[in-house]
């Protein structure tokens, strides 16, 4: 019998598993063959991820953050709204090699005397009265008296099979390209692009992540859109699209290695029940708007740490009653942060004629308003997420709204008026 295991060997099933195995005996599967390879990713990693691993990752280590993000782009069609964080003080974050921290999240896991199966799916979970019975493919059994569910948009069978909802969900296509240092530098000065432009997406971004010899590319589509047609459209962009070939000029990659994936956002009401805890990108806490899931996983792994830890010593059963905390918890934590990703999402993803436009006026207001620069620098920054400041994000909105011609603003102060309450 099993003290805990952990679905999902992602950031969120990694992490967890690195801080609860100090305490309980754990066991932690996943479905794809990690002994192969552990899928490389090439991420960002802001500074206010840190609080929740700076005891199990060293900030300074060069094989998992292999550059510091000092240059974030949000990008638009006219304008590069830059936020330089040595305008301001510390870097953004760091640039993340997120195969070389689950690797060492793994390590931890081991060291620490917890198990890790990969290449292994769980296919069924019976509920008994005491424990919980997982059944894999093969047909193996294993018992556990608590269930964490870490399983991103990947297990929605599983997870509902448990009784939960699963949140929206949006196919994504990810790919990286190749080339030397010199020529990745030479070609890309940001470590981030973020860009939106309606005739890739109404969904979500368009974006470049920059490693050390790898740029890491795709775009955020629909609900319906095949995986086919996502990869198909993404060639195409990297190929014709005039705003972008400065970046890929000269870069390799290759098409097959695309990843198209869903991915998931806007939270389910409920991330516990008896036994068993949702975490990471499983319970919808994706950012909205930028699509940041890494900070969700970490901070549900740290939170269901600090909410289990007291239950294993006092012998718990680990009842809804007991782990609802955790549900507080991460509301408590991450929600008020969220807020600016809801407002941004309500105004810009969406079909309307306006989209352009609107992108077009924030890339410029970022570029022209250090105050609003300087309030997204420390977002990126705040050690305390709980306590990201909304009125700063309302400053931002009214400067914005600003800006707009004075028809537009007729029509789309409902709109924006509405998104400020979100
Ligand atoms: C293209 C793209 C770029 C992104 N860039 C960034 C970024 O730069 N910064 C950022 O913060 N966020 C980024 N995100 C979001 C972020 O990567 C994800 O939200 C986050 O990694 C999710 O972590 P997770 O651990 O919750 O889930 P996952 O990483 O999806 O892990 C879930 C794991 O569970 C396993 N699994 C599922 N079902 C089973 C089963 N039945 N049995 C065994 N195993 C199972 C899966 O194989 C998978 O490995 C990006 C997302 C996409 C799509």
């Amino acid at each position: 019998m099993y003290d805990v295991i952990i679905i999902g060997a992602g950031i969120a099933g990694t992490t967890f598993a690195s801080k609860i195995s100090k305490y309980a005996k754990t066991l932690l599967i996943e479905a794809q063959d990690y002994k192969k390879e552990i899928p490389i990713r090439t991420n960002v990693f802001p500074e206010h991820n840190r609080p929740f691993i700076k005891e199990e990752i060293d900030w300074n280590n060069k094989g998992i953050f292999p550059s510091p993000h000092t240059k974030s782009n949000y990008m638009s069609d006219e304008f590069n709204g830059v936020i330089d964080s040595t305008e301001f003080g510390i870097p953004l974050g760091n640039m993340c090699y997120t195969e070389n921290l689950l690797e060492k999240l793994l390590n931890q896991l081991e060291e620490q005397g917890g198990t890790f199966k990969s290449n292994e799916r769980i296919s069924k979970i019976n509920r008994h009265h005491d424990y919980l019975e997982l059944i894999n493919s093969k047909g193996e059994s294993y018992k556990t008296r608590l269930l964490a569910l870490a399983t991103g948009s990947r297990g929605f069978d599983l997870q509902r099979s448990l009784g939960f909802e699963i949140p929206d969900h949006y196919t994504g296509a990810l790919i990286h390209l190749f080339g030397d240092e010199n020529k990745i530098n030479e070609n890309l000065e940001y470590n981030y692009v973020f860009h939106i432009n309606p005739k890739i997406s109404t969904n979500g971004p368009f974006y470049f992540n920059k490693g050390k010899e790898r740029i890491a590319t795709g775009f955020l589509g629909g609900t319906n859109e095949s995986k086919e047609a996502i990869i198909e459209k993404l060639d195409r962009i990297l190929k014709n699209y005039k705003r972008i070939q400065p970046i890929v000029d000269g870069l390799k990659y290759d098409l097959s290695a695309t990843v198209a994936g869903e991915i998931s956002k806007h939270p389910i009401k409920k991330f516990s029940n008896d036994r068993v805890l949702v975490l990471g990108e499983a319970t919808g806490l994706v950012t909205a708007f930028f699509y940041e899931g890494l900070l969700p996983g970490v901070a549900c792994a740290d939170i269901a740490t600090k909410t289990i830890k007291p239950l294993f010593e006092k012998d718990s059963n680990f009842n809804q009653l007991e782990l609802k905390e955790y549900d507080k918890e991460v509301k408590r934590v991450l929600f008020p942060y969220f807020k600016n990703g809801n407002a941004l999402e309500y105004l810009i993803y969406n079909e309307g004629s306006h989209v352009k436009s609107l992108w077009r006026l924030y890339t410029e207001l970022l570029n022209e308003n250090k105050l609003a620069r300087k309030y997204i620098y420390e977002a990126y920054i705040n050690q305390d997420l709980s306590k990201h400041n909304t009125s700063n994000d309302r400053y931002v909105g009214e400067k914005w709204f600003g800006k707009l011609p004075t028809l537009s603003k007729i029509t789309l102060s409902p709109k924006f008026f509405k998104a400020m309450l979100l």
